[in-house]
């Protein structure tokens, strides 16, 4: 990929980020190609997995989101990008409402999920952290061995004794991990490399059968070889389910997402089609980022 982006250039090339490659690695896993089939083809605009109207956030008296709207179709990837301290993680975590447990934080307006909005007062925040799952950026499993770490999802939720050996089965499959662990699963998860530990959180999310999985800066502390693993994977993943990325990694958000939303201290600049907002961005902000002239 011939790229002068992200290493301080201020030379603009709008077409720095090789689509070619890009289109390459979504054909085989289903990426550009057919989310422009879905909209162009079969001229229907995709349903909506969430949705958010007029989101602020504060901590204390930062006012870290700035009217925030925006919708995420189901089954497809959506990367979030931006400089550090754009308010990317924090919109993230609003979305299964993790910020909930940070002190003096306050957020206004609404995000829906499958139509229901989360900031209801009646709304279950374990349950919905059960259908909007999180990936963090260093690998964090329970110090337990790596079946344990599975099952301990099921387990929680209630799930019969009977079945759990079959989901810890199937989300090691899922998560493209079986083949490696099969014969260990009762070691600790902690003897496993990182990009498996991270391959390994990715099951333990997929074990509660999530709709909506939230990958903050799932491959910043990976090498290359365990980082295309990952991304193999998410584009796996995104039949099944809808999936969110926070990534400082602009390559990576051209490589994998169908969508890219830019951040800039709080607010969202622009979002579309990731060729869009890569090829051909609407406003200059978007055009000095991704062209390395500033973040
Ligand atoms: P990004 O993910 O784009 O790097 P963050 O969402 O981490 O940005 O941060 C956005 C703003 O919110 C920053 O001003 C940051 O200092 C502030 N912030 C983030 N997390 C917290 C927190 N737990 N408590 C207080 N302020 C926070």
């Amino acid at each position: 990929m011939n790229t002068t982006l992200g290493m301080g250039t201020n030379t603009i090339n709008k077409h720095a980020y090789s689509f070619a490659e890009s289109s390459k690695t979504s054909m085989l896993a289903g990426g550009f190609k057919s989310a422009e089939a879905y909209s162009t083809e079969q001229a229907v605009i995709p349903k909506s997995t969430i949705d958010v109207r007029d989101l602020n956030l504060w901590y204390g008296d930062n006012h870290a989101l700035r009217d925030i709207s925006m919708s995420v179709p189901k089954n497809s990837i959506y990367s979030f990008i931006g400089p550090s301290g754009c308010g990317k993680s924090t919109f993230l975590r609003t979305l299964n409402r993790m910020n909930d447990m940070i002190p003096d934080c306050r957020t206004e307006g609404s995000v829906q999920i499958e139509g229901l909005n989360i900031y209801d007062k009646s709304v279950d925040v374990t349950n919905l952290r059960k259908r909007v799952g999180m990936v963090f950026q260093k690998p964090n499993p329970f110090p337990m061995s790596i079946y344990d770490n599975i099952a301990y999802g099921p387990r929680i939720h209630g799930v019969a004794k009977k079945e759990i050996s079959g989901i810890v089965e199937d989300a090691l499959h899922n998560s493209a991990l079986w083949d490696e662990v099969k014969d260990r699963l009762r070691e600790p998860a902690l003897s496993l490399s990182g990009g498996q530990q991270q391959r390994l959180c990715i099951a333990r999310t997929l074990a509660v059968k999530p709709e909506v999985i939230l990958f903050d800066e799932p491959c910043s502390a990976l090498d290359p070889i365990s980082t295309g693993k990952i991304e193999e994977l998410m584009t796996e993943l995104k039949n099944e389910y809808t999936i969110i990325i926070v990534t400082h990694n602009m390559q990576q958000a051209a490589r994998i997402s169908d969508y890219t939303a830019f951040f800039l201290t709080g607010q969202l600049v622009e979002s579309g089609k990731t060729e869009k907002i890569f090829e051909n961005p609407r406003d200059k902000r978007t055009e000095g980022y991704i062209t390395g002239r500033f973040g």
